[in-house]
């Protein structure tokens, strides 16, 4: 089942990328295995999968134990302060950034490993209560502050579109966050730009591709609806 969901996935962004003109290695596929076990993980790895998507600290340190650096690890889920210092060791990209102090911290620990933590900022394009993330308005004004740290890269933005009844409607949030990374790089905030959009999930990931993202984090689509 894995084996032809994935085929699936894989069809589709291949799908979407010659509808939209883009090159398909340019559409990160991030598997995101938060709901499967290590069975599971295996078998997306022998299937090709390189990158993997973790919500929690904890499980993500039990499952990297057994699996290791044979794929890169993605944070997709909000860090506490007291995580920090896990995170940055086994974290390649550290999909949700929204508090300087958590970037700060990030920072201080990945001087101490001598690595440079790639991150991208979280955005809350709907505005929903239930979400983390800045505001579109905040955004600038973070970025400006978090440049600073030495030992953080700024590589992009993410966004988690709502939950609707038809993809089509999460396209003006994904549409803002592209709005939004272009309008932070004609700002020249960062000496480098801002390369990288993580958006779109299951649901979303086409409507996403469409309005340019470079990461789609996938879970259910792969590994099947939990039936809890
Ligand atoms: C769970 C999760 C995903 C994957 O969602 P699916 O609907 O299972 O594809 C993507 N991004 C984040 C932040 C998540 O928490």
């Amino acid at each position: 089942m894995i084996d032809d969901n994935l085929k699936d996935v894989t069809r589709r962004i291949a799908r979407c990328c010659e509808k939209t003109g883009r090159r398909l290695e340019d559409v990160r596929l991030v598997c995101v295995t938060k709901e499967a076990d290590f069975s599971q993980i295996e078998e997306v790895i022998r299937l090709g999968v390189k990158d993997i998507g973790e919500n929690r600290i904890q499980e993500a340190l039990s499952k990297y134990k057994i699996i290791g650096d044979r794929v890169s690890w993605h944070l997709i889920g909000h860090l506490q302060t007291n995580k920090i210092k896990d995170a940055v060791r086994i974290f390649s990209l550290i999909h949700s950034i929204d508090s300087e102090r958590v970037a700060r911290g990030i920072d201080k620990e990945a001087k101490k490993l001598n690595k440079i933590q790639d991150i991208l900022v979280q955005v809350n394009c709907s505005g929903e209560k239930t979400k983390f993330g800045l505001a579109p308005d905040e955004v600038i004004e973070f970025i400006n502050a978090v440049r600073i740290y030495q030992n953080i890269a700024i590589k992009g933005l993410m966004t988690i579109a709502p939950q609707v009844d038809h993809p089509e409607k999460t396209r003006p949030y994904f549409r803002l966050l592209r709005e939004l990374r272009d309008k932070v790089n004609s700002l020249k905030l960062t000496a480098y730009s801002l390369q990288l959009l993580s958006m779109g999930m299951s649901d979303d990931f086409e409507v996403a591709i469409e309005e340019g993202s470079d990461m789609v984090r996938i879970g259910r689509a792969i590994f099947g609806e939990k039936i809890s």
